[in-house]
């Protein structure tokens, strides 16, 4: 069997998410077996679309319960709005305070359910950020979601040009969403940090590119592999809209894409093991500077996985304690 390190989502809508078709449409909770089960051990939460409705402190305990139940767990502060919900009434004092925030996002841009942030919004965002997280030893690292628009790079460019901030700021979001903003993310990726969303991939495979296939183009293309990292996006609604801006379509994200996708990198695109791997432990762990993961090390957290010759996935520890071993599920979450 092979072992390789725990897998780190940095992007899942831990505390639900959703809601773009009314009510009904609203995600439900992730649940503890939905990460063990995906081979994931850390995990970062964030809000979404709905910061009205839907709050940083449901986020926050939900961080809680899971670390109550045997995984590793954060979250970003705030929403895709700006103003940003925070719980100290600033994403710096909640970064710098709350151990369990470690930046702020999904901040939406370029996206018609985007509040539109200026660049003067963005740089006091992002640079109280950068002091939250100096201050409390984080990330203090922005994930933004990437829309449809043309140009989501844009403003990012803008932040670093007009101020002392660095791009490595930015944790974008959706990079594999549609082909010009993949074309963009060739170019931006060699300057810092793209995320793929895995979960999207198959139910708009006429707009987006295949996440395992975009790893192999981005490294094509020049961009260093300690820039890209991999994410589910799971339990955010993905929603279609057409040219009018109507709901046509809406499907839920799920964390074993990550998995599949991974294996694709390997089975489809010729990646090695290790390399491909990189995008779901060692880089999102240096990125978000969570220490003592996503690697096998004297002195990490004992975050494992076996995986059968078929990289079928068999066996999860969490923490030093087994969560599933040999395809059979030991631990399940309080209400499972
Ligand atoms: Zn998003």
């Amino acid at each position: 069997m092979k072992l390789v390190p725990g897998f780190i989502d940095a992007h899942v809508h831990i505390a639900g998410a959703g809601g773009e078709g009314g009510p009904a449409s609203r995600t439900p909770e992730m649940q503890l077996s939905h990460m063990i089960e995906a081979g994931v051990t850390s995990v970062v939460g964030c809000l979404g679309t709905d910061g009205f409705t839907r709050s940083f402190e449901s986020v926050l305990m939900k961080v809680k319960a899971l670390r109550a139940e045997g995984v590793s767990a954060w979250m970003y502060a705030g929403a895709y709005q700006v103003p940003t919900p925070t719980l100290t009434g600033d994403v710096g004092r909640d970064i710098t305070l709350i151990e369990e925030v470690i930046g702020v996002g999904e901040i939406a841009l370029s996206d018609h359910r985007s509040s539109h942030p200026t660049l003067a919004e963005l740089t006091k965002l992002t640079a109280h950020a950068r002091v939250g997280g100096m201050l409390g030893g984080k990330a203090g690292i922005i994930n933004i979601h990437m829309g449809d628009a043309k140009n989501p790079f844009k403003l990012l460019y803008e932040v670093a040009d007009s101020s002392e901030l660095s791009l490595k700021q930015f944790f974008p979001t959706h990079c594999n969403r549609n082909s010009y903003i993949f074309e963009d993310a060739k170019k931006y990726g060699k300057l810092s940090y793209i995320d793929l969303t895995a979960s999207s991939y198959p139910y708009f495979p006429d707009i987006e590119i295949k996440p395992s296939a975009a790893v192999k183009a981005l490294l094509e293309a020049g961009v260093p592999i300690g820039h890209i990292t991999m994410t589910s996006d799971a339990f955010g609604s993905l929603p279609h809209f057409d040219e009018q801006g109507k709901l046509v379509k809406l499907e839920m994200g799920s964390l074993k894409s990550l998995h599949s996708e991974w294996t694709d990198m390997i089975n489809n695109e010729g990646l090695t093991i290790p390399v491909a791997l990189k995008t779901i432990t060692e880089n999102p762990a240096k990125i978000l500077k969570l220490h003592t993961k996503g690697q096998i090390k004297s002195g990490f957290d004992a975050d494992l996985l076996l995986l059968d010759n078929n990289l079928n996935l068999r066996s999860v520890m969490a923490n030093g304690k087994w969560m599933m071993h040999e395809s059979k599920l030991l631990v399940k979450g309080t209400y499972e």
